[in-house]
């Protein structure tokens, strides 16, 4: 304990906040000796960034007075746009004026739990689920309820009646998960959005990583098939892993009477999301540059993808199971009972070999310490096939 008395209160909301152990022992893997399969940063290679400095400097010169001014907290007219026509693409039919452009979906997912969680609500999440949504909401105190999932990610069977009552929302990634890189299947899709419209809870479907499949068949989102099933449906997207997460871009598209709430709370938040970003990204984005620009994301995601795949395969050993990405940048691997995914990083970081265990991921009860997630997307080929040796060794040894 601290024995110095601080001439200040913090709130009891940031008092519960714990620095977690796992950071901590990960902020080692900053070391250029690492082989970090840990992060969760995009590639590099991916940004555009030539297209989008001559985007920032046509805005500039061309409409500089705007884009430097306030702008109006529910975004910029074109973006909102140019978002609910794509959206068309995931199946969803939606009006300009039902999207919130926002300052990155991290910033979507604070702005849900202060719209929507009070201390002790009801908020049912995947077992696994994206650590930084869980961060966010844990901020307003919620109860978790765990939806149980499988290999085909959430069982939709698994909300009842009696687990579902009184929940505010479920919260659910439908495309490439984070972290066990699943997809949810059709059929599953649609039984979720018809338990949820029976249910009267509103989906919360988070899809950053749904335009960057290179397997299988691209299936429609949840906001479309929600919506035709009857059910409430907020969707968050990002222009994080299409483009670059530094832009710090994001929308919310949701009912018209959710927008109008969550327009309050952006405004009281901060104000509105920058106007020099948003025009410069439309700018960039206007022409149809994503159509040209993605295959190449997609392209090297499925190389690095596969180079860790065929490293697995090649060093660990049969006891260990692990999923197989469409898409996205994670893969979940699910070690003996046995096998502990926090000490295995701890003698993992000892060989110069870093992944995030799974524990963390999970929220209510379950959790399964014997799994870990690991980022493909950022490391060199020779490494990945170095790194993944170490770590089958590590489990064999285990
Ligand atoms: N949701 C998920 C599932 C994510 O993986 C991330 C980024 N790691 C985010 C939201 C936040 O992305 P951003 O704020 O950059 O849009």
């Amino acid at each position: 304990m601290d024995s110095y008395t601080h001439p200040y209160t913090f709130s009891q909301r940031a008092q519960q906040l714990t620095s977690s152990t796992i950071r901590e022992i990960l902020k080692v893997t900053e070391r250029p000796e690492i082989i970090s399969f840990a992060g969760g940063l995009p590639a590099p290679q991916g940004f555009p960034v030539d297209v989008i400095n001559e985007a920032f400097g046509r805005v500039l010169a061309q409409n500089g007075r705007s884009a430097l001014q306030y702008g109006p907290t529910e975004g910029y007219a074109p973006l909102r746009a140019w978002v609910a026509e794509d959206l068309k693409r995931v199946g969803a039919d939606v009006s300009p004026d039902e999207i919130l452009i926002v300052s990155g979906s991290q910033q979507a997912l604070d702005m849900l739990g202060k719209l929507f969680i009070d201390p002790g609500s009801k908020v049912l999440v995947e077992a696994p689920s994206y650590l930084g949504a869980l961060q966010s909401f844990s901020l307003f105190e919620p109860t978790y309820v765990a939806v149980p999932t499988d290999g085909g990610g959430l069982i939709p069977e698994g909300l009842t009646a009696d687990s579902a009552a009184g929940a505010r929302f479920i919260y659910a990634l439908p495309n490439f998960q984070n972290p066990t890189g699943l997809t949810l299947s059709l059929e599953r899709r649609h039984a979720l959005a018809e338990r949820c419209a029976a249910l009267q809870i509103p989906i919360v479907e988070d899809d950053p990583y749904g335009e960057l499949r290179y397997a299988g068949e691209a299936l429609p989102g949840l906001l479309g098939i929600g919506r035709a099933a009857g059910a409430t449906v907020v969707r968050l997207g990002t222009f994080s892993k299409v483009l670059a997460p530094g832009l710090r871009l994001g929308y919310i598209a949701a009912p018209r009477h959710i927008i109008a709430k969550l327009v309050q709370i952006k405004q009281a938040t901060d104000l509105h999301t920058a106007t020099l970003t948003q025009m410069a990204v439309y700018e960039t984005i206007k022409g149809g540059f994503l159509t040209q620009h993605l295959p190449m994301v997609r392209d090297l995601y499925k190389q690095q993808c596969g180079y860790m795949l065929d490293a697995m395969a090649q060093h660990f050993p049969a006891t260990a199971s692990w999923t197989r990405p469409e898409g996205g940048m994670f893969i979940w691997v699910t070690l003996p009972e046995h096998i502990d995914g926090t000490k295995l990083l701890a003698r993992a970081i000892e060989r110069n070999v870093a992944f995030v265990p799974g524990e963390p991921f999970y929220a209510g009860a379950g959790a399964k310490a014997n799994t870990l997630r690991l980022s493909f997307v950022t490391v060199p080929e020779d490494k990945i096939r170095a790194g993944i040796a170490i770590l089958g060794q590590l489990i064999k040894e285990s």
